[in-house]
């Protein structure tokens, strides 16, 4: 039985107190849960959030990771970084840093190499945008951003990694992927990992992202490849943030 793991980004939202108040409430509130909760906050935050979520169940993640281990990356963390204060999870590939950054398959692919390598889980984000949903590219999209991972790291580092499965025109937009579209496509990136190592797939936790929100949350994390959220907007407010992670 995969463990539920429901993760709010945060990303570029906020002010530090703002932060700090919005952490203090979760973990205040979060109470007695199965499910793995974790939040992703800006890099410079993440020292002072992990302050108020001390003694919490709730993990923390950064928003990106160096494609580098170290050296002459002006501007950019590195995956030893993040392990030195402690920090969890990673996203990589997120559609904003695909779409506005430039991030690149194999750019993804290094960033998670790079994470694993410090023992920070990544959570790959993979997912179509609309004119690829419309041309029937859905699969392939998912077949080249997930094959140049698994060509890159190997499949092992597959046991230590998420994926969240992001359509990107569900982001931000108010637009939800039914709840069969998403478990069609979780479906599909199960078998796709389980024709390379069946074990691994079986275990692996892949989340649903693109406008989760309190009121499609149970439907979603209902199906049965979809083992959680990666929550974008509805995660800035504590008592919906709350509400989605007893959802499960
Ligand atoms: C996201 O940031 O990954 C995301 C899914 O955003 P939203 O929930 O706002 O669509």
């Amino acid at each position: 039985m995969r463990r539920s793991l429901i993760m709010g980004n945060w990303k570029m939202n906020g002010s530090l107190q703002e932060g700090q108040q919005l952490a203090s409430a979760l973990a205040a509130g979060l109470g007695d849960v199965q499910q793995e909760v974790a939040v992703c906050v800006p890099f410079i935050y993440l020292s002072e959030i992990s302050k108020v979520l001390a003694g919490s169940a709730i993990a923390l993640g950064a928003q990106n990771v160096a494609d580098q281990a170290s050296g002459a990356y002006t501007g950019e963390i590195s995956a030893a970084m993040l392990a030195d204060i402690g920090i969890k999870y990673a996203l990589v590939g997120h559609s904003e840093r695909r779409s506005y950054y430039g991030d690149t398959d194999q750019s993804v692919a290094n960033r998670f190499v790079q994470a694993i390598k410090q023992n920070v889980i990544p959570v790959l984000c993979v997912g179509e945008t609309l004119a690829e949903r419309e041309g029937n590219k859905t699969f392939q999209v998912i077949d080249e951003q997930l094959d140049t991972v698994i060509a890159t790291a190997g499949i092992e580092a597959f046991s230590k990694a998420v994926i969240a499965y992001e359509p990107v025109w569900a982001i931000g937009t108010g637009k939800t992927a039914s709840d069969e579209q998403a478990q069609e496509v979780h479906h599909y990136i199960r078998q796709r990992i389980a024709g390379v190592h069946p074990e691994i797939a079986e275990k692996l936790q892949i989340l649903y992202g693109g406008s989760v929100k309190p009121d499609n949350a149970k439907a979603l994390f209902a199906m049965p490849d979809i083992d959680g959220g990666l929550v974008g907007g509805a995660s800035l407010d504590a008592n919906g943030f709350l509400q989605i992670c007893h959802s499960v």
